[in-house]
């Protein structure tokens, strides 16, 4: 193996059980990171802003909520899980001016330490905890007994006990379960960046949608392209997750598998393989970060725009009736 992977055997929980922890945020990962960690027996209490829409959700689900400066002051460990072009004013503004000597300051994502938008002092611990799933999977799977697995990095060992800090606070969110995995602040920003970009979300919905325009423009109902670009993958990529790309092959057809073959590398060609390259080169040089925090200074017009040209796509529309007629789904 090249990597380090920890399990529940590696991990001291009395660790995080005798930290103060404040989550700050409570969002995707805030409201998974806190409610795991209070179930799994520790002392959190979630930082939000004044006026907070979060605030009755938390409190409903019997966490503590108080403003980010006094959780801030009161915890031992920060969790910083509010959005990441908004954590370098949120640090400054409520966190650093209450950090202590000795105390952690954890991330679930690289961003800002790895590009320097926030240069925490020296006397205080910087580590990561970066679940690799979305947060409401994090929490769904931690209810079902089982867990998303982690990444862990430390980017300064202030108290010579980061890296034990970090085990115990990803058994805390259910990671010890699946397998928690060493890593550096710079591999998992760039390869996180790069995985949601190239493959998980850029990738896996132009493809989608590359795939329904084809059939749609060529005269094929909406419907019946949703269904073959859209709906079935997700049941190509649960039988690769449990069992493996020959596993996947095994069940689909011969006539299926063929056309795999021949058909996978004419799609993603020599010419997607360097765009891949290229997106990567500029998460390594800065250049997207750069590009993203600019938009988000700009009110994320950029961001806006293509959000409501996909909102808008007929393959949306379509879904959305489809999914209203299965039962199964809300
Ligand atoms: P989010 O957008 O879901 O939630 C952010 C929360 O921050 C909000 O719910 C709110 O409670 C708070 N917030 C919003 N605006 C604020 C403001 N102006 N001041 C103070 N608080 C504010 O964020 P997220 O997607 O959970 O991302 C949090 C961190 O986790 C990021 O570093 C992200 O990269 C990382 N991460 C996210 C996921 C994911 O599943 N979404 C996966 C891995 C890592
Ligand atoms: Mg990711
Ligand atoms: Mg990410």
């Amino acid at each position: 193996m090249a990597v380090t992977i920890y399990y529940e055997e590696d991990c001291n929980p009395e660790i995080i059980k005798n930290k103060k922890i404040a989550v700050i945020g409570y969002g995707s990962q805030g409201h998974a990171h806190a409610l795991n960690l209070k179930d799994s027996g520790c002392d959190v209490r979630v930082g939000l802003r004044p006026g907070s829409k979060s605030a009755d959700l938390a409190r409903e689900a019997g966490l503590k909520v108080m403003d980010i400066p006094a959780a801030a002051e009161e915890a031992d460990l920060i969790m910083m899980l509010v959005p990441d072009e908004l954590q370098p004013s949120v640090y400054e503004d409520s966190i650093a001016p209450h950090l202590k000597p000795g105390d952690t300051l954890a991330f679930a994502h690289g961003f800002n330490i790895h590009y320097g938008y926030i240069t925490p002092p020296d006397d205080v611990n910087v580590i990561m905890c970066a679940p690799k799933g979305p947060g409401h999977i994090v929490r769904r799977q931690y209810t079902e007994g089982s867990g998303v697995p982690d990444l862990i990095c430390v980017q300064q060992d202030a108290t010579g006990d980061a890296w034990d800090i970090a085990l115990s606070y990803a058994w805390g969110v259910g990671g010890a379960r699946s397998g928690i995995i060493k890593a550096t602040f710079k591999e998992e920003t760039e390869e996180d960046l790069f995985g949601e970009q190239a493959v998980l979300c850029g990738g896996l919905v132009e493809l989608v949608k590359a795939g329904f325009e084809t059939l749609v423009e060529a005269g094929y109902p909406p419907e019946l392209a949703y269904f073959e670009c859209y709906h079935e993958m997700k049941m190509i990529v649960d039988l690769m997750y449990e069992s493996g790309i020959h596993f996947m092959n095994y069940s689909i057809s011969n006539t299926a598998e063929y056309g795999e073959y021949y058909a996978g590398p004419k799609v993603i060609n020599e010419q997607s393989r360097e765009a891949m390259r290229e997106i990567l080169a500029r998460i390594q040089d800065g250049s997207f970060a750069r590009e993203f925090m600019e938009d988000c200074d700009n009110d994320h017009a950029r961001l806006l725009a293509s959000r409501e040209a996909i909102n808008d796509h007929e393959i949306e529309k379509t879904g959305e009736k489809i999914r209203s007629m299965f039962t199964w789904t809300n």
